[in-house]
């Protein structure tokens, strides 16, 4: 095989890929992975599967047979018996099959029954020595690999497992973008961080990156806009974890969709026409519209946390018994960020009606505290 090439100029080498087109022959993207987070049962993997294939929407069924939980004694997976159920599914329904390897014996076994597809999962690629033995023992197999993003922010990492496993002579290669690990109070699971897949993409413009918004959201209600969003980015295609009887999960219970919810995720994304729009154009307006969706997200962020704080000020006030509303401290609130605000270019007028909306929102979650005592 080709070894990859020092590209002159860039601190990184380039790796050699076979973009999914070239190998998943006859698909549009978004290219469509789904299925349970864990094979539970050889009902629930082949059931589930059936109910994707009915939709006809997923070109690739996953499931986790050996399952990396943060705590012991979570369900760890089924293990070697759950492959012969994904081959079940394959013969049963036609479509290929994807699960998650983190060691040599994972990735023999699923070489030995079928598996199509095998996924380096987020907590396996921030460690080096674990990529490593998975790329040596896929030394000589021709067979696609997909890494998921380390846990941690670091493009670096990432790209370090995309090149081990590429050293090792696979070029069917895709990254999956699932979200960082963060202590910041996020309506998500895992913080999205866009720039980095971004960032991958810039350095590897013919990699594919699929989008797992089931991990990043950890909620299923958010999944519509974290999908779209990534489709708005131009990435690959979507993994999304869809489950016979998602309340039931044994895994991921929160973030899994039936196939009909699959369904109705995969009909209302918006998939942009880029035929119609200029090349520029449609990159300046992306860009632009990238800022502001990134912007809102922190606004929000910034105001439920804002609102959060005010939530611990009223609990101090009332077991001080010091009145919600302090004049002089609201006077000098809007005086200070209104005269901030006009320095940078918006009107008082929004900035008083901004700081008011905000303002009663505290009040109203300071009320709603003082008034426990009064229940
Ligand atoms: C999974 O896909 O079920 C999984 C364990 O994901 P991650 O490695 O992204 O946490
Ligand atoms: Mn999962």
């Amino acid at each position: 095989m080709k070894q990859p090439t020092i590209e002159t100029g860039k601190n990184h080498s380039g790796l050699e890929i076979t973009p999914v087109n070239k190998w998943l022959k006859g698909t549009k993207k978004p290219i469509i992975i789904s299925g349970p987070c864990s094979a539970e049962n050889e009902n629930q993997v082949v059931n589930t599967a059936k109910e994707i294939a009915r939709i006809n929407r997923a070109h690739i069924f996953r499931a986790g047979i050996w399952k990396p939980r943060t705590r012991p004694n979570s369900f760890e997976g089924v293990g070697e018996k759950g492959l012969g159920w994904m081959k079940r599914v394959k013969e049963e329904t036609g479509v290929l099959t994807a699960t998650e390897v983190a060691n040599t014996g994972h990735v023999e076994m699923s070489l030995k029954h079928g598996i199509d597809i095998l996924w380096i999962g987020a907590r396996t690629t921030v460690n080096p020595f674990a990529v490593q033995e998975i790329a040596d023992s896929l030394k000589g197999v021709d067979i696609p690999v997909m890494i998921k993003n380390p846990v941690n922010p670091d493009l670096q990492l990432w790209v370090g497992a995309l090149e081990r496993i590429n050293n090792a002579g696979i070029t069917k290669l895709m990254a999956i973008h699932r979200g960082f690990s963060t202590f910041k109070k996020l309506p998500f699971r895992n913080a999205p961080r866009w720039e980095i897949p971004i960032e991958l993409k810039t350095m590897f413009p013919d990699l594919d990156i699929i989008c797992d918004p089931s991990h990043i959201t950890g909620n299923r209600d958010l999944i519509p806009l974290v999908s779209q969003k990534a489709i708005d980015l131009d990435m690959s295609g979507l993994m999304i974890e869809c489950h016979i009887h998602p309340k039931i999960a044994l895994s991921d219970a929160k973030q899994q969709v039936t196939a009909n919810q699959l369904e109705e995720i995969i009909e209302n994304l918006i998939i942009r026409d880029s035929a119609v729009m200029n090349g520029n154009l449609k990159n300046r307006l992306k860009e632009l519209r990238r800022k502001i969706d990134e912007l809102d997200d922190s606004i929000i962020q910034n105001l439920a946390t804002r609102i959060d704080i005010t939530g611990s000020i009223g609990e101090y006030k009332r077991e001080k018994r010091i009145t919600i509303l302090q004049i002089n401290r609201w006077e000098e609130i809007m005086r200070k960020r209104t005269a901030m605000g006009v320095a940078m270019g918006l009107s008082s007028e929004f900035m008083k009606s901004m700081l008011e909306l905000i303002h009663n929102e505290s009040i109203k979650k300071q009320t709603t505290i003082m008034n426990r005592d009064a229940s």
